[in-house]
């Protein structure tokens, strides 16, 4: 995806420790703020698809967002881990991955 600008550095890595979970990156549109560089590079595949909701959404996104996570947390679910904008982005990943996770399941 082009047009993607990442920025990591001390001030950032402040804030996102600091974020329930805590956060390794977080998407503001086209701009992807991590904790390092090697952060940045572990999630670029799911902050991509932030990205592309961004595109898809628009100005609705982050409200959209909140007001899907709110709806799930209120109805006992995890409003982080449930959200369909996070599902898909985590997908990605998992589809990424599946022989690092089948190493670790079977370490010989
Ligand atoms: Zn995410």
């Amino acid at each position: 995806m082009n047009g993607v600008i990442e920025i990591h550095g001390h001030p950032i890595a402040g804030v996102l420790k600091r974020f329930p979970g805590p956060a390794a990156a977080i998407t503001l549109g086209h701009v992807v703020l991590g904790r390092n560089e090697n952060m940045l590079q572990v999630t670029r595949r799911h902050e991509r698809v932030h990205v592309g909701q961004y595109e898809r959404w628009g100005l609705a996104f982050i409200p959209t967002y909140l007001l899907v996570s709110v709806s799930l947390y209120f109805r006992g679910r995890d409003g982080y881990r449930d959200n369909p904008f996070e599902r898909a982005a985590y997908a990605v990943d998992e589809a990424a991955w599946p022989k690092v996770s089948g190493l670790q399941e079977r370490p010989e």
